[in-house]
């Protein structure tokens, strides 16, 4: 079987390894620009289970294990650290909070409340102004998720996987629900079967197959700052819900700060970037729960495009009246995180076998069946 796939990013790599490795399938891989160069490249690469739904926490967890252990897989680190994530929420969100870490703990996940007034043995100089609860998971960290993609896409190429990037797909040969082939600014290819997993772009392909996928696209800033007081390399990744802002540790003492402030965009407008603005919104809301990172000065900053569904859950799955046409996008600016876990149940069931993890609440169909995977307000909620 030959498997086509749109997008060189998280996703698209990591489907290409799995199905490589996991069956007996020929792989060509379209990237109009370079692996792993649009959205993967820009995320802070934040790894924790956070999530109310609990099949989610699932995916969440085995994507972390696939990146902390992912040398056996690919062959090469992706960066993984485990410097733990310690969740803030106020009084609004309490109820949801608690229910959350429960489901955590179901699964069997290290995690743990912290008093409020416990919260500097975790981050030191940390202010609890407003916090009413607090959760530390252990397991959480993060990753270099473009290192990450190249293990994968590397990886894949060496089974045997054709990845061409620099290779644009323009249109989509489709008949009665059955595609047949590719259109590319290199020619046409011929496919038994067809992956979108196009990032931003994917309505875009969608509607190459007649398709509508209902995505909406945010700017997400992330700024890196030094301070005369360096933040620990081993320190938690801070998620202040309170502030929608998280704080994520960089080698050599800096951190990332993002998160606050997410504008919808028109792309054919493009990204704002960082403005004075919105440095001036970092450094208050850093300044009102770190004090002792009060004097940092930015060092370098990025912005890039999250890609979200009505639910800020992703899409996933053959949509109705499609024979061999599958959906992965919306990572609804956490995806890359669920990504390898997402990735190898996909292939799994690509090759027709019983996935490791229920894929069917992400189905397509699920907004005109009202099964929406959480409330809108919820989901605003949600920053890395
Ligand atoms: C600033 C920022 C911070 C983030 N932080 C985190 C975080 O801490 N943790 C986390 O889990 N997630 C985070 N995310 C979200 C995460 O980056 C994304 O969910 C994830 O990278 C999406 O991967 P993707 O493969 O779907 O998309 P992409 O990486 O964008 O890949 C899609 C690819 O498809 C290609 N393509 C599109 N159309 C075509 C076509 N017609 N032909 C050929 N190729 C095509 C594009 O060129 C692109 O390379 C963050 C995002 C941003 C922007």
């Amino acid at each position: 079987m030959r498997i086509g796939i749109i997008g060189g990013g998280i996703y698209g790599t990591a489907i290409a390894y799995f199905l490589q490795e996991l069956g007996d399938v020929e792989v060509a891989l379209f990237e109009r620009q370079e692996i792993g160069g649009k959205s993967t490249s820009r995320s802070a690469g934040i790894v924790r289970h956070h999530y109310a739904r609990q099949g989610h926490i699932k995916l969440a967890k085995r994507g972390r294990e696939i990146l902390e252990n992912l040398e056996t897989y690919v062959g090469q680190k992706g960066g993984f650290r485990q410097n733990g994530y310690l969740a803030l929420t106020g009084e609004k969100n309490e109820e949801l909070f608690h229910e959350t870490i429960e489901k955590q703990k179901q699964i069997g996940l290290d995690v743990r409340l912290v008093e409020p007034s416990e919260l500097g043995n975790y981050i030191p100089g940390i202010d609890s102004s407003g916090v009413t609860a607090a959760a530390f998971e252990r397991e959480a960290g993060f990753a270099d998720p473009y290192l990450v993609a190249q293990g994968f896409s590397k990886a894949a190429q060496e089974s045997g996987a054709d990845l061409r990037s620099r290779t644009e797909v323009t249109d989509i040969e489709i008949d009665r629900g059955v595609v047949t082939a590719v259109e590319t600014t290199n020619g046409t290819e011929e496919v038994d079967f067809l992956v979108n997993a196009a990032g931003p772009w994917g309505a875009e392909v969608g509607q190459m197959v007649g398709l509508d996928i209902p995505l909406t696209w945010y700017e997400s800033k992330a700024v890196v700052l030094s301070s005369t007081n360096p933040y620990d390399i081993e320190t938690p990744t801070l998620s202040d819900s309170l502030q929608q802002m998280y704080v994520k540790p960089e080698p050599g003492g800096d951190f990332i700060v993002g998160g606050i402030d997410r504008p919808e965009i028109d792309r054919d407008v493009g990204l704002e970037g960082i403005t004075i603005d919105y440095l001036n919104q970092v450094q208050k809301a850093l300044k009102r729960r770190m004090s002792t990172h009060a004097d940092a000065e930015v060092i370098e900053s990025w912005s890039g495009i999250i890609t979200a569904t009505p639910d800020w859950y992703q899409i996933v799955g053959v949509p109705d009246g499609y024979e061999n046409f599958y959906n992965i996008v919306g990572g609804s600016g956490h995806g890359f995180k669920e990504a390898p876990g997402f990735a190898e149940s996909i292939a799994q069931e690509i090759l027709g076998n019983e996935p490791n993890y229920d894929l069917s609440p992400y189905r397509l169909e699920r907004y005109e069946e009202g099964e929406l995977l959480s409330d809108l307000e919820m989901a605003r909620k949600k920053n890395d």
